[in-house]
Protein backbone atom coordinates (compact mmCIF):
# COMPACT_ATOMS: atom_id res chain seq x y z
CA UNK A 1 0.00 0.00 0.00
CA UNK A 2 1.16 3.51 -0.93
CA UNK A 3 1.34 5.26 2.62
CA UNK A 4 -1.02 8.11 2.65
CA UNK A 5 -0.38 11.78 4.01
CA UNK A 6 -2.95 12.08 6.93
CA UNK A 7 -2.11 15.35 7.04
CA UNK A 8 -4.05 16.69 4.60
CA UNK A 9 -7.20 14.67 5.33
CA UNK A 10 -10.87 16.30 5.87
CA UNK A 11 -13.94 15.10 7.49
CA UNK A 12 -15.02 12.50 4.30
CA UNK A 13 -15.20 9.29 3.02
CA UNK A 14 -12.21 7.70 2.60
CA UNK A 15 -12.16 3.86 0.85
CA UNK A 16 -10.81 1.57 3.81
CA UNK A 17 -11.15 -2.68 3.03
CA UNK A 18 -14.54 -2.85 3.95
CA UNK A 19 -17.34 -2.68 6.48
CA UNK A 20 -19.46 -4.75 9.27
CA UNK A 21 -22.91 -5.78 8.99
CA UNK A 22 -25.69 -8.25 10.96
CA UNK A 23 -29.60 -7.86 9.91
CA UNK A 24 -32.33 -8.75 12.54
CA UNK A 25 -35.10 -10.54 10.90
CA UNK A 26 -38.47 -11.84 13.03
CA UNK A 27 -36.38 -10.88 15.91
CA UNK A 28 -33.45 -12.37 15.35
CA UNK A 29 -29.96 -11.05 14.79
CA UNK A 30 -27.70 -12.64 12.22
CA UNK A 31 -24.27 -13.19 12.93
CA UNK A 32 -21.99 -10.29 12.37
CA UNK A 33 -20.24 -10.32 9.07
CA UNK A 34 -17.60 -8.52 7.18
CA UNK A 35 -17.83 -7.72 3.51
CA UNK A 36 -15.07 -5.71 1.03
CA UNK A 37 -18.45 -4.60 -1.01
CA UNK A 38 -19.69 -0.96 0.46
CA UNK A 39 -22.70 -1.53 -2.00
CA UNK A 40 -25.83 -2.87 -0.05
CA UNK A 41 -28.71 -4.72 -2.03
CA UNK A 42 -31.95 -3.67 -0.47
CA UNK A 43 -35.52 -3.74 -1.76
CA UNK A 44 -36.90 -0.23 -2.91
CA UNK A 45 -39.52 -0.50 0.02
CA UNK A 46 -37.95 -1.19 2.51
CA UNK A 47 -38.91 2.01 5.49
CA UNK A 48 -35.53 3.51 5.70
CA UNK A 49 -36.19 5.62 2.04
CA UNK A 50 -39.56 6.32 2.66
CA UNK A 51 -40.29 7.34 6.43
CA UNK A 52 -36.50 7.81 7.78
CA UNK A 53 -36.69 4.70 10.56
CA UNK A 54 -32.64 5.38 10.67
CA UNK A 55 -30.07 6.44 13.62
CA UNK A 56 -25.97 6.50 14.09
CA UNK A 57 -23.52 6.86 15.57
CA UNK A 58 -19.70 8.51 15.69
CA UNK A 59 -16.87 6.96 17.87
CA UNK A 60 -12.81 7.31 16.85
CA UNK A 61 -10.20 4.65 16.85
CA UNK A 62 -7.19 6.58 17.86
CA UNK A 63 -3.66 5.10 17.45
CA UNK A 64 -1.78 6.40 20.54
CA UNK A 65 1.67 7.23 21.17
CA UNK A 66 2.45 4.53 22.59
CA UNK A 67 1.41 3.04 19.28
CA UNK A 68 -1.83 0.91 21.03
CA UNK A 69 -5.08 1.40 19.74
CA UNK A 70 -7.88 2.90 21.26
CA UNK A 71 -12.12 3.32 21.31
CA UNK A 72 -13.26 6.25 23.46
CA UNK A 73 -16.18 5.30 25.61
CA UNK A 74 -17.64 2.60 22.95
CA UNK A 75 -20.14 1.87 25.92
CA UNK A 76 -21.82 5.03 25.79
CA UNK A 77 -22.11 5.26 22.16
CA UNK A 78 -24.04 1.59 22.51
CA UNK A 79 -26.17 3.21 25.14
CA UNK A 80 -27.03 6.77 22.65
CA UNK A 81 -27.56 3.72 19.80
CA UNK A 82 -30.20 1.99 22.12
CA UNK A 83 -32.10 5.43 22.76
CA UNK A 84 -32.69 6.21 19.48
CA UNK A 85 -33.29 2.61 18.19
CA UNK A 86 -35.70 2.89 21.08
CA UNK A 87 -37.21 6.30 20.34
CA UNK A 88 -38.11 5.35 16.65
CA UNK A 89 -39.80 1.77 17.88
CA UNK A 90 -36.56 -0.88 15.94
CA UNK A 91 -34.69 -3.44 17.17
CA UNK A 92 -31.58 -2.52 18.33
CA UNK A 93 -28.01 -4.61 19.28
CA UNK A 94 -27.05 -4.86 22.61
CA UNK A 95 -23.99 -3.58 23.92
CA UNK A 96 -21.96 -6.16 23.38
CA UNK A 97 -22.77 -6.69 19.89
CA UNK A 98 -21.97 -3.07 19.36
CA UNK A 99 -18.84 -3.06 20.58
CA UNK A 100 -17.64 -6.29 18.85
CA UNK A 101 -18.89 -5.35 15.93
CA UNK A 102 -17.12 -1.83 16.33
CA UNK A 103 -14.01 -3.71 17.28
CA UNK A 104 -14.08 -6.31 14.60
CA UNK A 105 -14.46 -3.22 12.14
CA UNK A 106 -11.32 -1.74 13.54
CA UNK A 107 -9.44 -4.57 13.46
CA UNK A 108 -10.26 -5.28 9.63
CA UNK A 109 -9.25 -2.00 9.08
CA UNK A 110 -6.35 -1.96 11.30
CA UNK A 111 -4.01 -0.59 8.25
CA UNK A 112 -5.91 2.21 7.94
CA UNK A 113 -5.63 3.63 11.76
CA UNK A 114 -4.05 6.96 11.26
CA UNK A 115 -0.67 7.15 13.01
CA UNK A 116 0.18 9.00 16.49
CA UNK A 117 0.89 12.45 15.43
CA UNK A 118 -0.63 13.00 11.95
CA UNK A 119 -4.08 14.70 14.06
CA UNK A 120 -6.24 12.34 12.21
CA UNK A 121 -8.01 9.14 13.21
CA UNK A 122 -9.87 6.24 11.98
CA UNK A 123 -13.67 7.35 12.13
CA UNK A 124 -16.37 5.03 12.75
CA UNK A 125 -19.69 5.12 11.59
CA UNK A 126 -22.58 3.10 12.84
CA UNK A 127 -25.63 2.64 11.03
CA UNK A 128 -29.20 1.51 12.02
CA UNK A 129 -31.79 1.04 9.32
CA UNK A 130 -35.47 -0.47 8.79
CA UNK A 131 -35.55 -3.28 5.51
CA UNK A 132 -38.72 -4.44 5.80
CA UNK A 133 -40.61 -3.87 2.88
CA UNK A 134 -43.53 -2.09 3.75
CA UNK A 135 -46.02 1.00 2.67
CA UNK A 136 -48.02 1.55 5.70
CA UNK A 137 -46.68 4.04 8.93
CA UNK A 138 -45.23 1.83 11.15
CA UNK A 139 -42.09 1.16 12.72
CA UNK A 140 -39.64 -0.86 10.95
CA UNK A 141 -39.57 -4.97 12.04
CA UNK A 142 -36.26 -5.96 9.83
CA UNK A 143 -33.44 -4.19 10.71
CA UNK A 144 -29.83 -3.66 9.21
CA UNK A 145 -26.78 -2.61 11.57
CA UNK A 146 -23.90 -1.36 9.64
CA UNK A 147 -20.16 -0.40 11.00
CA UNK A 148 -18.14 1.11 8.37
CA UNK A 149 -14.68 3.37 9.08
CA UNK A 150 -13.10 5.92 7.50
CA UNK A 151 -9.62 7.60 8.24
CA UNK A 152 -10.14 11.13 8.77
CA UNK A 153 -8.97 14.19 10.05
CA UNK A 154 -10.10 17.28 11.42
CA UNK A 155 -14.27 18.30 10.61
CA UNK A 156 -13.52 21.63 8.83
CA UNK A 157 -11.03 20.87 7.13
CA UNK A 158 -8.67 23.47 9.23
CA UNK A 159 -5.96 22.46 11.56
CA UNK A 160 -7.45 21.60 15.12
CA UNK A 161 -8.33 24.73 16.88
CA UNK A 162 -8.36 27.64 14.67
CA UNK A 163 -11.54 29.30 14.83
CA UNK A 164 -14.50 29.33 13.19
CA UNK A 165 -17.44 31.89 12.96
CA UNK A 166 -21.16 30.86 13.27
CA UNK A 167 -24.52 32.17 12.72
CA UNK A 168 -27.68 31.89 14.86
CA UNK A 169 -30.61 29.74 12.91
CA UNK A 170 -33.34 32.68 13.27
CA UNK A 171 -35.64 31.27 10.38
CA UNK A 172 -34.79 27.49 11.04
CA UNK A 173 -34.64 25.20 13.75
CA UNK A 174 -33.02 21.82 13.77
CA UNK A 175 -35.62 20.37 16.36
CA UNK A 176 -39.09 20.47 17.81
CA UNK A 177 -39.42 20.96 21.75
CA UNK A 178 -41.28 17.35 22.21
CA UNK A 179 -39.34 16.33 18.80
CA UNK A 180 -36.65 13.71 18.09
CA UNK A 181 -33.77 16.39 18.96
CA UNK A 182 -32.22 14.59 21.62
CA UNK A 183 -31.65 11.55 19.70
CA UNK A 184 -29.03 10.90 17.08
CA UNK A 185 -31.40 10.14 14.33
CA UNK A 186 -30.52 10.58 10.32
CA UNK A 187 -34.14 12.51 9.99
CA UNK A 188 -32.66 15.43 12.03
CA UNK A 189 -29.69 16.52 9.86
CA UNK A 190 -32.51 16.34 6.66
CA UNK A 191 -34.05 19.26 8.63
CA UNK A 192 -31.20 21.10 8.85
CA UNK A 193 -29.34 20.63 5.73
CA UNK A 194 -30.83 23.32 3.98
CA UNK A 195 -30.39 25.66 6.90
CA UNK A 196 -26.94 24.31 6.61
CA UNK A 197 -26.03 25.09 3.48
CA UNK A 198 -27.51 28.87 3.52
CA UNK A 199 -25.11 29.23 6.45
CA UNK A 200 -21.98 28.08 4.82
CA UNK A 201 -23.03 29.85 1.69
CA UNK A 202 -22.84 33.30 3.48
CA UNK A 203 -19.64 32.32 5.16
CA UNK A 204 -20.09 30.76 8.11
CA UNK A 205 -18.69 27.77 9.00
CA UNK A 206 -21.50 26.97 11.95
CA UNK A 207 -24.93 27.36 12.56
CA UNK A 208 -26.17 28.04 16.05
CA UNK A 209 -29.86 26.93 16.61
CA UNK A 210 -32.18 27.70 18.73
CA UNK A 211 -34.87 26.32 21.35
CA UNK A 212 -37.68 26.19 18.81
CA UNK A 213 -40.84 27.48 21.22
CA UNK A 214 -39.28 30.55 22.10
CA UNK A 215 -36.09 31.36 20.04
CA UNK A 216 -35.02 32.71 22.87
CA UNK A 217 -32.40 30.30 24.20
CA UNK A 218 -29.30 28.67 22.82
CA UNK A 219 -29.83 25.27 22.13
CA UNK A 220 -26.68 23.54 20.10
CA UNK A 221 -24.81 23.73 16.55
CA UNK A 222 -26.00 21.46 13.42
CA UNK A 223 -23.36 19.23 14.31
CA UNK A 224 -22.10 19.58 17.72
CA UNK A 225 -22.50 20.82 21.64
CA UNK A 226 -22.22 24.66 22.35
CA UNK A 227 -20.07 25.17 25.64
CA UNK A 228 -19.16 28.53 27.16
CA UNK A 229 -16.30 29.71 30.02
CA UNK A 230 -17.33 32.47 31.72
CA UNK A 231 -15.84 33.22 35.41
CA UNK A 232 -14.39 30.00 36.16
CA UNK A 233 -17.48 28.26 35.15
CA UNK A 234 -18.20 25.55 32.32
CA UNK A 235 -21.61 26.74 31.14
CA UNK A 236 -23.49 24.28 28.62
CA UNK A 237 -27.16 24.22 27.67
CA UNK A 238 -29.50 21.71 29.28
CA UNK A 239 -32.36 20.86 27.07
CA UNK A 240 -34.17 17.91 25.85
CA UNK A 241 -33.86 18.48 22.28
CA UNK A 242 -29.63 18.88 22.58
CA UNK A 243 -28.49 15.63 21.63
CA UNK A 244 -26.02 14.41 24.16
CA UNK A 245 -22.50 14.65 23.17
CA UNK A 246 -20.44 11.94 24.75
CA UNK A 247 -17.16 14.55 24.34
CA UNK A 248 -19.60 17.38 26.16
CA UNK A 249 -20.20 15.09 28.87
CA UNK A 250 -16.44 13.97 28.99
CA UNK A 251 -15.13 17.30 29.22
CA UNK A 252 -17.72 18.18 32.29
CA UNK A 253 -15.43 15.46 33.75
CA UNK A 254 -12.10 16.91 32.58
CA UNK A 255 -13.80 20.89 33.79
CA UNK A 256 -14.51 19.65 37.11
CA UNK A 257 -11.03 18.23 37.28
CA UNK A 258 -9.69 21.44 36.39
CA UNK A 259 -11.74 22.96 39.69
CA UNK A 260 -13.93 24.72 37.42
CA UNK A 261 -17.88 24.84 38.15
CA UNK A 262 -19.86 23.34 35.62
CA UNK A 263 -23.14 24.30 34.98
CA UNK A 264 -25.92 22.47 32.57
CA UNK A 265 -28.44 25.04 32.65
CA UNK A 266 -30.93 27.45 29.80
CA UNK A 267 -28.40 30.03 27.93
CA UNK A 268 -29.90 33.02 26.98
CA UNK A 269 -29.17 34.72 23.65
CA UNK A 270 -27.95 38.13 25.25
CA UNK A 271 -25.89 35.83 27.72
CA UNK A 272 -23.72 35.30 24.84
CA UNK A 273 -21.71 38.87 25.12
CA UNK A 274 -20.75 38.04 28.53
CA UNK A 275 -19.05 35.03 27.65
CA UNK A 276 -14.91 34.67 27.44
CA UNK A 277 -14.76 31.42 25.58
CA UNK A 278 -16.84 29.83 23.14
CA UNK A 279 -16.37 26.44 21.37
CA UNK A 280 -17.94 23.57 19.46
CA UNK A 281 -17.62 20.04 20.35
CA UNK A 282 -18.18 16.70 19.51
CA UNK A 283 -16.29 13.46 18.37
CA UNK A 284 -16.28 14.87 14.59
CA UNK A 285 -14.96 18.69 15.65
CA UNK A 286 -13.43 17.58 19.42
CA UNK A 287 -13.22 21.27 20.42
CA UNK A 288 -13.69 23.86 17.62
CA UNK A 289 -13.59 27.84 18.85
CA UNK A 290 -15.64 29.97 17.36
CA UNK A 291 -14.51 33.60 17.08
CA UNK A 292 -18.08 35.18 16.29
CA UNK A 293 -21.39 34.86 16.46
CA UNK A 294 -23.28 37.08 14.14
CA UNK A 295 -26.93 37.59 15.05
CA UNK A 296 -29.13 38.68 11.70
CA UNK A 297 -32.09 39.91 13.34
CA UNK A 298 -34.86 41.16 11.02
CA UNK A 299 -37.03 44.11 11.52
CA UNK A 300 -39.40 46.25 9.58
CA UNK A 301 -36.73 48.27 9.29
CA UNK A 302 -34.77 45.61 7.21
CA UNK A 303 -31.88 43.43 8.70
CA UNK A 304 -29.44 44.29 11.22
CA UNK A 305 -26.41 41.83 12.28
CA UNK A 306 -25.33 42.00 16.31
CA UNK A 307 -22.22 40.57 16.51
CA UNK A 308 -20.78 38.59 19.73
CA UNK A 309 -16.90 38.43 19.45
CA UNK A 310 -14.53 36.09 20.81
CA UNK A 311 -10.56 35.76 20.89
CA UNK A 312 -9.15 35.10 17.11
CA UNK A 313 -7.68 32.01 18.86
CA UNK A 314 -8.34 29.08 20.86
CA UNK A 315 -8.89 30.36 25.00
CA UNK A 316 -6.37 29.38 27.12
CA UNK A 317 -9.19 27.17 28.78
CA UNK A 318 -10.79 25.51 25.99
CA UNK A 319 -7.46 24.65 25.05
CA UNK A 320 -5.87 22.91 28.16
CA UNK A 321 -9.66 21.32 28.28
CA UNK A 322 -8.89 20.08 24.75
CA UNK A 323 -5.23 18.89 25.20
CA UNK A 324 -6.30 16.94 28.39
CA UNK A 325 -8.81 14.40 26.69
CA UNK A 326 -6.77 14.58 23.63
CA UNK A 327 -3.72 13.28 25.81
CA UNK A 328 -6.84 10.76 27.18
CA UNK A 329 -7.61 9.47 23.86
CA UNK A 330 -3.72 9.23 22.52
CA UNK A 331 -2.66 7.51 25.98
CA UNK A 332 -0.13 10.32 26.64
CA UNK A 333 -2.11 11.29 29.22
CA UNK A 334 -3.65 9.11 32.72
CA UNK A 335 -6.81 7.57 31.86
CA UNK A 336 -8.41 8.32 34.95
CA UNK A 337 -12.11 6.95 34.38
CA UNK A 338 -11.34 4.46 33.12
CA UNK A 339 -13.01 5.98 29.09
CA UNK A 340 -10.63 3.82 26.85
CA UNK A 341 -11.03 0.56 25.49
CA UNK A 342 -8.12 -1.03 24.05
CA UNK A 343 -8.26 -2.96 20.66
CA UNK A 344 -6.06 -5.37 20.14
CA UNK A 345 -4.49 -5.98 16.36
CA UNK A 346 -5.75 -8.68 14.20
CA UNK A 347 -2.78 -10.67 14.63
CA UNK A 348 -2.73 -11.26 18.49
C1 LIG B 1 -23.25 13.45 17.23
C2 LIG B 1 -23.72 14.82 17.56
C3 LIG B 1 -23.07 15.62 18.52
C4 LIG B 1 -21.77 15.21 19.19
O1 LIG B 1 -21.85 14.08 19.99
P1 LIG B 1 -20.53 13.31 20.41
O2 LIG B 1 -21.02 12.15 21.17
O3 LIG B 1 -19.73 14.24 21.24
O4 LIG B 1 -19.82 12.96 19.17
C5 LIG B 1 -23.62 16.85 18.82
N1 LIG B 1 -24.74 17.31 18.20
C6 LIG B 1 -25.37 16.58 17.27
C7 LIG B 1 -26.58 17.14 16.64
C8 LIG B 1 -24.89 15.31 16.92
O5 LIG B 1 -25.53 14.59 15.99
Amino acid sequence: MEPIDYSKRTFNFYPTNGIVFAKCIDGRWTKPEFTNDFNLTLHCFAGVFHYAPSCFEGLKAYRGADDRVRLFRPDENAKRLESSARYLDMPCPNMEMFIDMCVMCVQENWEYIPPYGTGASLYLRPVLFGINPQLGIKSANDVMFVVMASAVGSYSGAKSLVPGTAVLSRNYDRAATYGSGGYKLGANYAQSLHAYNLAHRMGYRELLFLDSATHSHIEEFGTSNFFAIKHGCYVTPNSPSVLPSITNKSLRKVAEEFGLKVERRTIFIDELETFEEVNSCGTAVVITPICRIDDKVTLESGTITCEYKYPDVCGPISEKLYHRLLGIQMGTEEDTYGWCMFVNSPKE
